[in-house]
């Protein structure tokens, strides 16, 4: 089976077309400016190792799922021959509230109550069911699947996703944690358990997300029982642009303080806080370990934020589940950083976390970075969210368990 995985932004939709018997992609690309001038498509077929870029007006979505279905089928750059090798489409979905706690076959049931889950991610559910509609207009007779970020964490317990408000907020308004990236934790952490060849079950495994934005899981025997995100992906670790957890009365203080509206601390609290605003330099980690390296010293002391707090809530979770098996480290950060990786260990023998120098210098494959007397392994894992969602699409399209 051929699963197109579709991750659909306001003016935007990146895609992938999954081979499932080879688990290969087999093409995949990016419709940029939908709906604004100046829209484009850029087309990588992988076997040709070709790259395609068709220039043409997309005045939604619609268009541009159409544009994506003609590259996939053309003679000179395309893939398949026929739609029709489509098998389904797998679509990730960024919330699903309380209501999904699993990937679903869409039906008009699932598509009102995504609907439902709209006001808890304004910014990115709307385009999310308008990818799904495009979808339909153009490949009717495909079926089409949800895979939400927020899913894996639902079978956290009550005490790990209150927060200690009034009650009734969380009954009026649903104010609780979710927790984000919950594709990229479960399929790290189902990787974890294939590369120490043991049941998933049998397993308590902390998986560190790091990249732009980032979020710890802790896994207990295959589930999620609590995650650094909360009811938006402020909460947590210290990101590229986002603070990360801190005293929520700081927030009133500023809008005081700097005669601020509670949008303009918002936008200040995602967008320019985190490493970014500490070092004053960049939100990538590449720039500020240059910046350190050359003796600035805001930009060491973000790096020591960002590490301090990813190892803090290491040893939280090991807390949580009465020990560690596994430390995951996964994205941007935890794949390609030794540093950073090395720096959030340190300190952390007294668990049994040890890693090896020069496994942790390797990169691009899945590793075990664990020194030989570690009795806690620490893994690096490339994630594939894509992946994740397309092997939900087919496993639920076949009504596999
Ligand atoms: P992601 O959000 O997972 O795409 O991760 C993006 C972040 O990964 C960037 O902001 C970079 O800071 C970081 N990153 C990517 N490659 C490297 C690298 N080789 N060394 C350090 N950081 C990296």
């Amino acid at each position: 089976m051929k699963v197109l995985v579709i991750n659909a932004g306001s003016s935007s939709l990146k895609y992938q077309l999954i081979d499932m018997d080879s688990m290969e992609v087999m093409a995949k690309g990016l419709c940029e400016r939908i709906g604004i001038e100046g829209s484009k498509l850029t087309h990588k077929n992988t076997a040709k190792k070709s790259e395609t870029v068709f220039e043409k007006p997309m005045k939604n979505h619609s268009d541009a799922i159409s544009m994506v279905v003609d590259a996939l089928v053309s003679p000179e750059c395309g893939v398949i021959s026929d739609m029709s090798e489509i098998g389904a489409v797998g679509h990730r979905v960024v919330h699903g509230s309380e209501i999904f706690a699993d990937s679903c076959i869409i039906n008009d049931d699932v598509k009102k109550a995504l609907e439902l889950c709209s006001p808890l991610a304004p910014l990115h559910n709307p385009a999310n069911i308008i990818g799904i509609e495009a979808c339909e207009k153009i490949m009717p007779d495909v079926p089409q699947v949800a895979v939400f970020d927020t899913a894996f964490h639902q079978t956290m317990p009550k005490k790990a996703y209150m927060y200690a408000l009034p009650y009734e907020l969380y009954e009026k308004h649903k104010i609780r944690k979710f927790g984000f990236h919950g594709t990229s934790h479960r399929f790290v952490s189902q990787e974890a358990a294939k590369l120490l060849n043991k049941p998933i079950e049998d397993l308590k495994i902390i998986t560190c997300h790091l990249g732009n934005g980032s979020s710890v899981s802790a896994v207990d025997h295959g589930k999620c029982i609590d995650t650094s995100m909360g009811f938006t992906p402020l909460d947590g670790v210290i990101m590229g642009t986002r603070t990360g957890s801190m005293d929520p009365a700081v927030v009133t203080y500023i809008m005081d303080k700097e005669n601020m509206t509670a949008k303009e601390v918002d936008l200040l609290m995602n967008k320019k806080s985190g490493v970014y605003g500490v070092s004053g330099v960049s939100s990538d980690f590449r720039d500020l370990t240059k910046a350190s390296k050359e003796g600035n010293e805001r930009a060491a002391l973000a790096l020591d934020m960002f590490t301090y707090s990813v190892k803090k809530l290491i040893g939280a979770y090991a807390a949580a589940m009465g020990g560690v098996d596994a430390v995951v480290f996964t994205a941007g950060v935890g794949e390609n950083d030794a540093a950073a990786r090395k720096s959030i260990v340190e300190g952390l023998e007294f668990m049994g976390i040890k890693i090896d120098d020069e496994a942790n210098n390797q990169r691009g494959k899945a590793i075990d970075i664990s020194s030989a007397d570690s009795t806690v392994k620490t893994l690096v894992i490339p994630t594939n969210e894509e992946l994740m969602i397309a092997m939900d699409t087919k496993r639920l399209i076949n009504n596999e368990i």
